[in-house]
């Protein structure tokens, strides 16, 4: 994973690029994006900052997600059931595993995958914008649990 403060200090740099203002909630939330332990969905990130941040709302931490997204520094994972998460260490496409129990995504860390686009790519004929590849299972603490 790449170093949270240094993806911390990418992304306020691009928010001001932007013109963004930089409110304390904004920074809480870039803050947690940056780290991405989990990739936290927006329900969590509201969670989280709760304590700190009583009066800020579900729609505030949904706008900064949506902000960060926009602005290409936060790399959105959608799933059937309506649940998106979030990597805002990481914020191009690369491989993940879910546990479905316990919900927690983690990254595959796994080298030899970055050539597929133009395995693929080669294959088809097509030109490749972006892709994906999850991995479902249950986890190891999941496992112990049962
Ligand atoms: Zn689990
Ligand atoms: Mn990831």
């Amino acid at each position: 994973m790449a170093d949270p403060v240094t993806r911390f200090n990418s992304i306020v740099k691009k928010l001001k690029e932007n013109d963004q203002r930089l409110t304390p909630q904004r920074l809480a939330i870039v803050k947690i994006l940056a780290h991405s332990k989990g990739h936290p969905s927006v329900e969590k990130i509201y969670q989280l900052l709760h304590d700190d941040f009583p009066t800020m709302s579900l729609a505030t931490v949904y706008k900064t997600v949506l902000l960060v997204k926009n602005i290409g520094e936060l790399l959105e994972l959608g799933f059937s059931d309506g649940s998106n998460r979030y990597d805002g260490n990481k914020p191009y496409p690369h491989p993940h595993v879910m546990c479905i129990k316990c919900k927690n995504i983690i990254d595959l860390g796994m080298t030899g995958l970055e050539d597929i686009k133009e395995k693929v790519a080669a294959k088809t004929g097509f030109e490749i914008m972006t892709h994906r590849l999850d991995f479902f299972g249950v986890c190891r603490e999941c496992l112990n649990k049962l």
